[in-house]
């Protein structure tokens, strides 16, 4: 309700309506805090990338009661083809997994079925919204929302920056953010034309000299098709559907859909940026960042939803209890982050490392060496 300035009082203002800022949401509003949600429209809304999560995901949601799986509108996976490191194919069957083979997402899906949770909890969403200018005013923060109506405006005394990889809010206050690459995906999303549906529910993984290719059936007859390599390698051609067609059909070499006639591509491709960075300090005064605009990893680990649910849940219990009693609670909060990107950080050496074949292209040596960090490159708005 609007006070008598025509203000909206919140305790806390979560920007950002991915996974991270739903569960942030939904986990504060359950421990009795008014919560509002503030919400953009996804560019692309109908597909939004990134969209495989391991099974524990599930589980996790569970626990938190945000009950996404039980109406099978997500797919479940069946493990995955690797060609990495050699021209030999590997498969790594799903039921070997003791918790099963994970999901493909309906990631759209997903998204409304995360903040339908947390409104359900009691946080008020404010969707649609195209801009939100946040400053600092006495004791919290003060917001001016331009979305559907008339411009909304709200204080409240903490804000959550789930903005995702820009990390906006957190950037504003100050924040210094660390990228390790120069990570980019070019993707696209192909449907399956052919009366005889697709039933290959596994996922499809191949190094290529100057990065790596994915390919994922996700629901609804549709397939995602992804080409990751740094962005000042990758060839401007790729930006025309035609050529981005040709060149995943020629060098993806695993059959995934990338050269099935049956599939035609309906949306793409896009690119966007897939760095994996940090915050150097994911909180400060009156504000706390989760998810992507906290710590970002490379898709190859497939941990991007499941940690931004964390955090989210994280982030939430931190600001919980330091609002009650807890004086270390943020720092506590900071050093499980550190510990998290340190063994991200090595385990993703590993992945890179395994691959030897072309080492001496400036992909694999980036990533076979250590890539000094490039603090606030994306803050400053220098291209990567
Ligand atoms: C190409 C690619 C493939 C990926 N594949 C996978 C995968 O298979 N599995 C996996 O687990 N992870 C994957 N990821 C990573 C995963 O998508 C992210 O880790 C995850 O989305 C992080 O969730 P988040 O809520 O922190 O941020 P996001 O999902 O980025 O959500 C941020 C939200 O904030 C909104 N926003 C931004 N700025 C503002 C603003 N100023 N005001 C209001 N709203 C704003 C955005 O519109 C968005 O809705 C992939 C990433 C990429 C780039």
């Amino acid at each position: 309700m609007a006070g008598r300035s025509g203000k909206i009082r919140f305790d806390v203002c979560v920007v950002g309506g991915g996974p991270a800022g739903a569960v942030t949401a939904h986990v504060l509003a359950r421990a009795g805090a008014r919560v509002a949600l503030f919400v953009r429209d996804r560019p692309h809304s109908a597909f939004v990338i990134g969209e495989t999560v391991p099974a524990e995901t599930r589980l996790l949601l569970d626990g938190l009661g945000l009950d996404c799986f039980s109406a099978g509108l997500h797919l479940p996976g069946a493990g995955t083809m690797v060609r990495w490191g050699s021209d030999q194919v590997q498969s790594r069957e799903a039921i070997l997994s003791p918790f099963g083979g994970g999901w493909h997402l309906d990631r759209a899906l997903f998204e409304r079925q995360l903040i339908a949770g947390a409104v359900k909890s009691g946080a008020v969403m404010i969707e649609h919204c195209s801009r939100i200018e946040t400053e600092p005013a006495p004791g919290g923060w003060e917001f001016r929302i331009d979305s559907a109506g008339p411009q909304i405006r709200a204080i409240s005394s903490y804000v959550v920056d789930c903005t995702g990889r820009m990390a906006r809010l957190a950037i504003d206050a100050g924040a210094r953010r660390r990228i390790h690459d120069k990570l980019i995906a070019v993707w696209c999303v192909a449907e399956e034309s052919s009366a005889q549906a697709d039933l290959d529910q596994r996922i499809y993984l191949e190094s290529a000299p100057d990065g790596w290719f994915y390919s994922a059936r996700i629901p609804n007859r549709h397939r995602v098709l992804a080409y990751f390599t740094d962005g000042d390698l990758c060839d401007a051609r790729l930006r025309l559907a035609a050529n981005f067609e040709e060149y995943v059909a020629n060098a993806f070499h695993l059959n995934a859909g990338a050269k099935d006639p049956h599939y035609r591509v309906v949306a793409g491709p896009f690119h966007v940026n897939a760095v994996s960075a940090r915050l150097v300090r994911a909180y400060g005064e009156r504000w706390i960042a989760a998810g992507d605009a906290a710590q970002s990893f490379d898709p190859l680990s497939s941990q991007g939803i499941i940690t931004a649910i964390i955090g989210g849940n994280n982030a939430a219990v931190a600001l919980v209890a330091a609002h009650s009693s807890d004086s270390c609670a943020l720092e506590k909060f900071q050093d499980d982050l550190d510990a998290r990107y340190a063994a991200y950080l090595a385990e993703r050496q590993t992945y890179y490392r395994a691959e030897q074949r072309w080492v001496e292209r400036s992909f694999w040596q980036r990533r076979c060496n250590d890539f000094p960090s490039m603090t606030n490159a994306l803050a400053t708005g220098r291209s990567i």
